[in-house]
């Protein structure tokens, strides 16, 4: 069946010469139908048809001309020059400049052709430079109408991609359809087909913009095939065996039970948020099928008691459970934590690091394996084959977004000796993402906030301020540390370079030293060992450093009550996510805190405004919303963090109205056909989504 063909990589292609097929392939993907979703993002209006004579100047216009004398350039540097004249017996000039003199054939005198071009016009003469030339037999309905322009790359350009795309809407079956009636006539949209061709061959330049049916009609079809993938395997998920842990309401609660002796040896009362997520979460643990579950909840909202507290249904149960951190500073962190907060109830812990002495790894193997050790923090090597787990059934992920999906699914896949069943999933972030983003990002997960912060913090003082007072900043730091307390000092972001990065740290931290002292300041970056990284956040925790200088290594969840004050440099380079996770290292204790925004001094309107943002609100869920609208999706969850979703077509911004109603379309498809029907896979295919599919099936 030709349109089987869609899926296949290309060899060739109609219009590209066969050595330039490896750019193609990087710039639009390998397969007749990855080329389908290369959309133009302009046109070139060449409709305006007209004679020399009543050509404007300025204007894109399309003529057809006689050759009546050609002139060689004069130097080097001087065009070669065509005149060509009409049936408006007017004449014009075509320069031609850095052109070999092959080109003097291609203009023989009474030559009749079709010009496109730019109409410049002096006091002299009419003029155009490099117009585009087509021979007389052409048809010119071909040529006055509007040229799509495609995303490019070295050597291709926008007729090449034209006529390959042209071949692949040839494999699209002219009925392919995948959405119903009625969501077709509530939005009005055209055929799937008809939306291509619009799109690939304009009849408007309208047709291309981002509110455009055409558009707005594949942004639907990509963002359904996507939901079906999420849908599908959520429900997968569901139908797993899971561990069907005997978990006590609240309300019958003894005091006996872990649980409780968790909650009243703490110096202060869980928030309602936090109990409507543990209670949440509980809910899912008795169910047979394993949990799957999102918490969101802001920097400092208490997420890691809600963690512990689940954990303790596992225990309870007979149960390990096990946390994962994407640092190891972090697993540190939790480890530490739960030494003080599970250990005086009879809870045994273990933290798996990278590097340990052989006796101390080979015991705790062996504790994870007999089951002595009931909870066990580290990173994904805990995912690692040499882990065995007695019988782990609830894992942790904290901060979740440094995790690939593929990290995610695997995690499931722990040395289990009940290796039958599937343990529940537990993942934390504390990147507040929008509802309609984390639906596509996340939407294969069930989802709890926390969005109410435990009582009797101080607000965080955000001042945004030019680089020029930077050193005026760096003197007023004692201030901060004659009162005790500590400094954090980010560095700025330089992209796509680590090197850079640290450079710029570095040089900050010697101005710093040799303004205080030696004793006073300490450097912290990404190129440094785990064990060094490790070594300064724990000294600098205890109080050995007043300021920290560091790249963003320290964004997520560090946890330093005395550090009071953050400075971040070149602000405006940081996504308003990321300054807001940054932010979230101080203001963790009663004392007030500060955050110096510093940017450069001639920062664009809307880079000033986002810095605003932060100025005006601590709430991670307004603030992604507000970066979301001003940046886009894409940057709001980051190029470089995973688990967020490319698309070809659709826009999570302008299509958010749409992702709703593609989810709702979704369970409705899966429910009545009881699974994934071959229109729905057709179409995960279409968008090179059906790996995604297989992938978070089998996970
Ligand atoms: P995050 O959500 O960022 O992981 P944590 O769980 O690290 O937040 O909690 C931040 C701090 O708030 C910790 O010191 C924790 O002990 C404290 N905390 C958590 N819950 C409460 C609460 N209900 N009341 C007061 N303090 C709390
Ligand atoms: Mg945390």
């Amino acid at each position: 069946m030709t349109d089987y063909k869609l899926f296949e990589e290309y060899d060739r292609l109609p219009g590209v010469p066969p050595k330039l097929l490896s750019r193609v392939k990087k710039l639009c993907g390998s397969t007749y139908a990855d080329l389908l979703f290369h959309i133009p993002h302009s046109v070139i209006d060449r409709r305006a048809f007209t004679t020399i004579e009543n050509a404007e100047a300025g204007k894109l216009q399309t003529l057809k001309v006689v050759v009546t004398s050609v002139k060689n350039p004069a130097n080097a540097r001087s065009p070669f020059k065509v005149y060509v004249t009409d049936e408006s017996a007017e004449t014009m000039e075509l320069l031609f400049f850095n052109v070999g003199n092959w080109i003097k054939k291609s203009f023989p005198e009474g030559k009749q052709m079709y010009l496109s071009g730019m109409l410049e016009e002096d006091f002299a003469s009419k003029k155009m430079l490099h117009p585009e030339i087509y021979p007389a037999s052409a048809n010119v309905d071909e040529i006055a109408k509007l040229e799509p322009v495609y995303p490019l790359t070295k050597a291709i350009n926008s007729k090449m991609l034209s006529k390959a795309i042209d071949f692949a809407l040839t494999l699209v079956p002219e009925k392919a359809e995948f959405l119903p009636e009625e969501i077709l006539n509530k939005y009005n949209f055209p055929s799937f087909k008809s939306a291509l061709q619009e799109l690939h061959h304009p009849t408007a330049p309208e047709s291309l913009e981002i509110n455009s049916v055409f558009r707005k009609r594949l942004a639907f079809d990509e963002l359904y095939a996507w939901q079906s993938v999420l849908i599908e395997s959520r429900n997968r998920t569901k139908i797993e065996k899971g561990f069907a842990h005997q978990v006590p309401r609240h309300s019958e609660l003894d005091s006996e039970s872990l649980e409780s002796k968790l909650i009243s040896s703490l110096p202060f009362a869980l928030t309602g948020d936090q109990n409507k997520v543990i209670a949440e979460i509980k809910q899912d643990l008795q169910s047979e099928h394993p949990m799957l579950r999102l918490v969101q909840g802001d920097v400092g909202a208490g997420k890691t008691l809600v963690a512990f507290a689940a954990m303790m249904q596992a225990l309870e149960n007979g149960y390990q459970a096990c946390m994962m951190a994407p640092t190891e500073i972090l697993a540190t962190q939790h480890y530490l934590n739960a030494q003080n907060i599970l250990e005086p109830l009879g809870i045994k812990t273990g933290l798996l690091k990278g590097k340990m002495k052989v006796k101390e790894k080979r015991e705790l193997l062996a504790a994870l394996a007999d089951g002595s050790i009931q909870i066990v923090f580290g990173t994904h090597a805990l995912i690692q084959d040499t882990v065995k787990l007695k019988s782990a059934s609830l894992v942790v992920i904290d901060e979740q977004h440094r995790f690939g999906v593929k990290q995610r699914l695997k995690l499931t896949s722990l040395n289990l000796e009940n290796a039958d069943r599937t343990p529940d999933v537990l993942v934390m972030t504390a990147t507040p993402i929008p509802r309609t983003l984390c639906l596509t990002a996340y939407g294969d997960m069930d989802l709890s906030i926390i969005r109410e912060k435990p009582p009797g913090r101080t607000p965080i003082k955000t001042t945004v301020m030019p680089d020029s007072k930077i050193s005026d900043i760096a003197n007023a730091l004692n201030r901060v540390m004659d009162k005790g307390e500590q400094i954090y000092w980010v560095c700025p972001l330089v992209e796509e370079s680590e090197k850079s990065d640290l450079m710029a740290a570095t040089q900050r931290y010697e101005e710093l030293v040799s303004l205080y002292s030696e004793n006073d300041v300490a450097l912290l970056h990404g190129k440094m060992k785990p064990k060094e990284k490790d070594q300064v956040m724990s000294e600098f925790k205890d109080g050995k450093y007043k300021i920290l200088v560091s790249t963003t290594v320290i964004e997520v969840g560090v946890d330093v009550p005395n550090a009071t004050t953050m400075v971040i440099e070149h602000a405006e380079r940081f996504g308003l996510a990321q300054l807001h996770q940054l932010r979230g290292r101080v203001g963790r204790g009663s004392l007030q805190s500060n955050c110096l925004l510093v940017h450069t001094n001639k920062v664009s309107k809307i880079a000033r405004d986002r810095l605003d943002i932060m100025r005006q609100s601590e709430d991670g869920f307004l603030i992604a919303e507000k970066d979301l609208e001003l940046r886009g999706p894409g940057e709001t969850l980051g190029t470089h963090q995973s688990g967020h979703v490319i698309t070809k077509v659709a826009d999570l911004q302008a299509d958010k109205e749409l992702i709703n109603e593609a989810r709702n379309l979704a369970i409705k498809s899966i429910n009545e056909n009881k699974g994934l029907s071959p229109r729905v896979v057709f179409l995960q295919k279409l968008f090179g989504r059906y790996e995604a599919a297989k992938l978070l099936q089998s996970g």
